[in-house]
């Protein structure tokens, strides 16, 4: 039933109600027969005045109700923008209105949210398709034209084991950053509260790493350069993920230094027992409208996916993570002269 008909409908019960009641009234002659025509076209006169003015009334309430209407079945058919207007006398239906965009609008942003997750979701599984393929395509060409044995000379076939080997490296490489992106994600998710409570030495994790990169750095005649505070530097971070924040960068800084380079792994305490831990290359740099970019997963400045010599483009990403797992800020910046300067926040333990 229409709200104006109701309202119609309560409006004659009235009337019928009053006419009983002087009829009544007139049985029993309480009234007399002039006096109950004269009360009766009054009661009835008055009615329809009522029932006018009622429909007056209502009209704008009506029209707030069909506003609402329209703007919930715009929503449910999947236009998500709809909004209603929010101009009404009526106090209660323009909360309602307020109340009703707030929600279109935080409908709308969970959607795009999902949305974006799916298609992130997406695109990391082709580019982890994509590159598990590709080394395990020269894998295949390299194992079958050693099975046929189309290689005779040793030097050939050195060279051909010596490339499966680092193509086995390689994938195992990108299935732990897969992995380790899996996990991380999941920590994140969790607000994993262990992350706060550990702690890591600066100088004892550069150090082991420092002996790891050894080979590395005498292949392309790199020097390395430690500025570090006298003191120890206990920081608030897991060992592990420490080691792996500045492997990643380091990795980064000797696979992109030109020969004979200097790289510089610097530590500075900042106020409120902060520490800027940063790692200078003297390579080529990155391009100002990358440099956001390059911690995004499977982002690679060098846009061929044929990496000689690149890694998987998770590195930075997965720094990203651990750092800001604990709370820290990661960045680059154009190093003084030539190159980049990577850095990193983490808290003093
Ligand atoms: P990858 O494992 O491919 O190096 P990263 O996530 O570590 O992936 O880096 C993303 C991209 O950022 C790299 O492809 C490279 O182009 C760029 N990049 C990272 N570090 C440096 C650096 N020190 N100098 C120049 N470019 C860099």
């Amino acid at each position: 039933m229409k709200l104006r008909t109701y309202l119609l409908l309560a409006n004659c019960i009235s009337i019928a109600f009053i006419i009983g009641f002087l009829l009544v009234s007139f049985q029993y002659m309480l009234v007399t027969k002039k006096q109950l025509v004269w009360l009766v076209t009054a009661t009835i006169g008055s009615g329809i005045a009522s029932a006018g003015l009622h429909f007056l009334l209502v009209r704008p309430l009506e029209s707030s109700v069909r506003r609402m209407r329209d703007g919930a079945a715009s929503i449910a058919s999947g236009d998500l923008k709809a909004r209603v207007t929010q101009q009404t006398r009526l106090a209660e239906f323009r909360d309602l209105a307020v109340q009703f965009n707030a929600m279109g609008a935080s409908l709308d942003r969970s959607f795009a949210q999902v949305k974006a997750a799916e298609r992130a979701q997406r695109e990391l599984v082709a580019n982890i398709a994509h590159d598990l393929r590709t080394p395990l395509a020269s894998l295949q060409s390299y194992a079958e034209a050693l099975e046929d044995g189309i290689v005779q000379d040793e030097e050939s076939f050195g060279r051909y084991v010596s490339t499966i080997r680092s193509e086995t490296i390689r994938l195992g490489e990108l299935i732990q950053d897969v992995f380790d992106l899996s996990t991380l994600d999941a920590d994140k998710a969790m607000n994993n509260p262990d992350a706060q409570s550990e702690a890591a030495v600066f100088e004892d994790s550069l150090v082991g790493l420092l002996s790891r990169f050894a080979p590395q750095l005498n292949a392309k005649s790199l020097h390395l350069r430690v500025l570090a505070p006298e003191r120890s530097l206990a920081i608030r971070m897991s060992a592990v993920h420490l080691v792996r924040v500045l492997q990643n960068l380091i990795e980064n800084a000797v696979r992109h230094s030109p020969e004979g380079g200097i790289i510089v792994v610097e530590a500075k305490e900042l106020p409120e027992r902060r520490i800027r831990i940063c790692v200078t290359d003297e390579g080529a740099g990155i391009p100002p409208e990358e440099r956001e970019r390059i911690f995004e997963r499977f982002y690679r400045v060098e846009k061929s996916r044929n990496r000689a010599g690149g890694g998987s483009g998770l590195g930075l990403s997965i720094a990203k993570l651990l750092v800001e797992q604990y709370g820290g800020e990661i960045g680059v910046e154009p190093a003084t002269g030539q190159g980049s300067r990577f850095w990193f926040t983490v808290r003093e333990a």
